[in-house]
C-alpha cells in the first residue's frame, strides 16, 4: 500500500521497524533512518529482511531532511526520534508532500514545557497542503486518547471523569534505569503536577499527590498525579470532561534515586562549565545511566495502562476500565526490546497502517482522538497489544 520512512532507532523505533516488517501487506517498503546509521543497520540486521533500507540524517535541520523525504518519497514519516525534532520533521513534511506521525508532542530543548500550541499552529499549512499529520500517536499519548474516543463513541453520553492509569511492575534488576530516553523521561516526571477540573488547570507539586491503585493481575501500587500531554487535547476534544487526571507507578527505590539526583544538581537542562567544555548535566547524565534499549533481556513483570473513566449514558452514571496489559519478556521476545518500547511503538505503526488504509486520512494537524477509534482497536488486538474492560466496577478514583 505505501512506503514508510522511520526517523529514530532507538528503543520505540526498534519496536516500530519490526512491527512494520511484520505487515508488509500495508507497508510495502521501509526506509529507517537515524542520527547514528549504524544503529539503523543494526535495527536491519536484528529483523533479518535485507530489503529495508536504512540512512543517515540530523533531524535537527530541515535541508538534511528535505534531502532525505526527496529521495526516499514515503508517503508517511513515523517520527520517533526525540521531541526536540518534531517541528523540522513537520517543517520538512511540507516541502515535500509527505505526511506525519509522532508519538510525542513537540518540546524545545532549553525549557522542559508539554504543550500542543507548537504543532496545532501547523493545521493550516497541513490542511492547504492536503496532507495529514497525527500527533502523539504510541500508548500514552496515543492508545490512550482511542481508549477514550472508544468509550465515548460505545458506552457514554457524556464522559464526566477521565483518569488515565500507568503501572509499570516489571523488575529490569538495575538500581536506576529509565524504561525510554532518560533525558525525556526526567525532564517530564520532575516537572510540576497538573491536572483539569471544571474548566481549570491545577497545578501541584512534582509528585505531590498519590495513592494506591489497584491494578489487573499486579494489585495495588503507590500511583501518582503527574502532568501529561494527551490531557491537553482530551479536554478540548471532550468538552463534557469535568475532572481529567493521569496517573503513573513509581517504587520507592526509583524516586530515592530521582530526588538524590535532582539534589546534585545532575537533572539540571541548562549548560555549565566542565572544565572549559559546556555540559547539559542531564543529556551527560543520559550518557552513563543504562541504555533503555538493553533493559529487555532481564526484564520481568509486565506493564498495564488505561482509561478509568465515569459518566452519563442514557441518563444514568456509569463506570468504564479498558486497559492492556504488557509482558516485559513477551515483547521482547518479538522484538528484542521491553515493553515500554513495545507498547509504544505498535500503536505508532498502527496509526500509520490506518492512514496507508485511507481510514486516519484527513488534511491537517490531528490529534488520535479525533479518528474513528473502532479500525485501531481492532489491530490493537490483532498486533500484540490486546484490551480488556470492565464495565461498572469500582474505579477507585
Ligand atoms: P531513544 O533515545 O532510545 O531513541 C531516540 C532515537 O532518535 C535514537 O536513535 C537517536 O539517535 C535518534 N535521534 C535523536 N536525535 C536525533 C536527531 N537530531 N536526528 C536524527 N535522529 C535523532 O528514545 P526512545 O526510542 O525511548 O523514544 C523515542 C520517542 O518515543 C521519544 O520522542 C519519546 O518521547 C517517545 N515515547 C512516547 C511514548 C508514548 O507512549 N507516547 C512512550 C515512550 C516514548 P542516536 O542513537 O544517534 O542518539
Amino acid at each position: 500500500m505505501g512506503k514508510v520512512l522511520i526517523i529514530g532507532a532507538g528503543g520505540v523505533g526498534t519496536v516500530v521497524a519490526h512491527k512494520v516488517a511484520q505487515n508488509s501487506d500495508v507497508f510495502t517498503e521501509i526506509v529507517i533512518a537515524s542520527r547514528t546509521k549504524s544503529k539503523c543497520d543494526a535495527v536491519v540486521k536484528a529483523i533479518g529482511n535485507p530489503n529495508i533500507k536504512t540512512a543517515q540524517v540530523d533531524a535537527d535541520h530541515v535541508d538534511e531532511l528535505v534531502t532525505l523525504f526527496n529521495n526516499v518519497k514515503p508517503e508517511i514519516v513515523i517520527n520517533v526520534a526525540l521531541p526536540y525534532q518534531d517541528l523540522t520533521i513537520m517543517e520538512a513534511c511540507l516541502k515535500t508532500g509527505v505526511n506525519y506521525l509522532d508519538t510525542a508532542n513537540y518540546e524545545p530543548k532549553d525549557i522542559a514545557h508539554f504543550e500542543y500550541s507548537w504543532q496545532w499552529a501547523y493545521r493550516q499549512r497541513f490542511e492547504e497542503a492536503g496532507l495529514t499529520a497525527i500527533l502523539g500517536c504510541g500508548f500514552d499519548p496515543g492508545v490512550s486518547g482511542v481508549y477514550t474516543a472508544y468509550a465515548a463513541k460505545h458506552y457514554f453520553d457524556e464522559i464526566q471523569y477521565l483518569d488515565i492509569v500507568d503501572c509499570n511492575a516489571g523488575n529490569h534488576h538495575k538500581a536506576f534505569a529509565t524504561n525510554f530516553n532518560p533525558e525525556i523521561n526526567i525532564r517530564e516526571i520532575t516537572q510540576n503536577g497538573r491536572y483539569y477540573e471544571n474548566g481549570q488547570w491545577i497545578t501541584t507539586k512534582p509528585l505531590e499527590i498519590h495513592k494506591d491503585l489497584t491494578y489487573p493481575n499486579i494489585g495495588p501500587r503507590d500511583s501518582y498525579l503527574l502532568y501529561h500531554e494527551e490531557l491537553e487535547s482530551l479536554v478540548k476534544n471532550f468538552p463534557t470532561i469535568k475532572r481529567a487526571r493521569f496517573w503513573m507507578t513509581f517504587g520507592q527505590e526509583y524516586l530515592t534515586h530521582l530526588r538524590v539526583i535532582q539534589n546534585i544538581g545532575m537533572a539540571r537542562i541548562d549548560e555549565v562549565d566542565y572544565n572549559g567544555v559546556k555540559i547539559v548535566p542531564l543529556q551527560f547524565l543520559k550518557a552513563v545511566l543504562p541504555n533503555p534499549q538493553d533493559l529487555g533481556e532481564n526484564y520481568e513483570g509486565e506493564t498495564s495502562i488505561g482509561c478509568r473513566i465515569r459518566g452519563l449514558k442514557d441518563g444514568k452514571e456509569h463506570t468504564y476500565y479498558v486497559y492492556n496489559n504488557c509482558s516485559h519478556q513477551a515483547a521482547y521476545k518479538e522484538t528484542g526490546m521491553q515493553g515500554v518500547s513495545y507498547t509504544t511503538g505498535v500503536p505508532a505503526m498502527i496509526g500509520a497502517m490506518m492512514f496507508l488504509k485511507g481510514i486516519w486520512k484527513k488534511p491537517g494537524v490531528w490529534n488520535v482522538e479525533e479518528f474513528d477509534p473502532d479500525p485501531f482497536m481492532e489491530q490493537l488486538n490483532k498486533q500484540g497489544l490486546p484490551w480488556h474492560e470492565v464495565i461498572d466496577g469500582d474505579l477507585e478514583l
